[in-house]
């Protein structure tokens, strides 16, 4: 059990907190080894239409799955990938990955939806990355349409302008771009308006108690209508329960993601759940409680 839980990385992550220089130059050589010895893999999450209460997108989430700690989550290795430069590394992987595998689910007749990818603030702002992007379409061959890259708020501390230009490069590229934890980070309302962005990823911590009767739902409701206003699509993360279900989809949310319809999934599971997925089931939660 230990070992699925990964409880050895996080004594050997402990350690690196404690003795930073030895210790990071450790990980930064394990991560270096796991890419080139294939210990990474993704998880997708599926993302459901408020309305028609069917699959339309799915979001890649990596794993680390170590040879001796087992399972790592992103949230412990990511961070310390990015104090490095192996996270530019790890990201582009990813990229590839999620669209080598999005084109063969599409070509195998599974479904034809995009597949979202969580990009650095890091990477954001090399000048490689757009060639990149580019590269890797190229090699995969699939449709830009069917890639959503998801950035942080944080991602445009460094330089406002100088971000927009860039997010304004890759979606002249056709490929979309959601604000991922929104209401967390940066949140410049005065910039929002500026931003070429498709999607505002409601924070999970705007959910958690959000039923409690809390002034959090006024919160939550005024920013689900400023997105609707500045013509976003609004998408909630980390729906636990048919509560946070029925609440946000009064409040019009609308996309939703979260451990009620599935925890992320390794790609063999995920197209089961997609081939077994009956939006009709999601109706049936609402009409039992009449
Ligand atoms: P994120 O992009 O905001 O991803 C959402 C996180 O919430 C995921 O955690 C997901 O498993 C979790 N989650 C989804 N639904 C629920 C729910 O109903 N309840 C709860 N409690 N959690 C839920 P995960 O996979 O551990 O990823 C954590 C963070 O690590 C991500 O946050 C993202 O910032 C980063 N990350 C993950 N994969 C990648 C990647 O491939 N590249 C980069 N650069 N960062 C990544
Ligand atoms: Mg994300
Ligand atoms: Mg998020
Ligand atoms: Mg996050």
């Amino acid at each position: 059990v230990a070992k699925e839980q990964g409880d050895g990385f996080y004594h050997f992550y402990d350690s690196i907190i404690e003795n930073q220089r030895a210790e990071s130059m450790q990980l930064e050589n394990e991560l270096k080894s796991a890419l080139r010895d294939g210990q990474f893999t993704l998880y997708y999450q599926p993302k459901i239409d408020a309305v028609s209460n069917e699959v339309i997108g799915a979001e890649a989430l990596i794993r680390w799955i170590h040879p001796e700690y087992g399972i790592i989550s992103p949230a412990k290795f990511i961070p310390l990938a990015e104090n490095s430069g192996i996270i530019l590394d790890i990201d582009e992987w990813v990229l590839r990955e999620a669209c080598r595998q999005n084109k063969a689910w599409q070509d195998q007749g599974l479904y034809n939806f995009p597949v979202a990818v969580n990009i650095s603030a890091r990477h954001f702002y090399q000048s490689n990355l757009i060639p990149m992007i580019t590269r890797i379409l190229e090699e995969t061959g699939l449709d830009p349409c069917y890639i959503v890259l998801e950035i942080t708020e944080g991602t445009l501390i460094k330089n406002v302008n100088y971000g927009i230009q860039i997010m304004e490069d890759i979606t002249k590229m056709g490929i979309r771009i959601s604000m991922d934890d929104f209401g967390t980070g940066y949140s410049s309302l005065s910039q929002l308006e500026r931003l070429p962005i498709s999607e505002m990823k409601l924070d999970r911590s705007f959910i958690e108690g959000l039923t409690d009767g809390s002034r959090k739902s006024s919160l939550v409701r005024a920013v689900i209508e400023l997105g609707h206003h500045m013509e976003l699509k609004v998408v909630a993360e980390g729906i636990e329960s048919p509560d946070d279900l029925k609440f946000l989809t009064e409040l019009k949310c609308d996309e939703f993601q979260g451990y009620f319809f599935s925890k992320p999934l390794p790609g063999e599971e995920f197209c089961g759940f997609i081939r077994d997925w009956d939006s009709s089931s999601v109706i049936d939660i609402f009409d039992s409680e009449k």
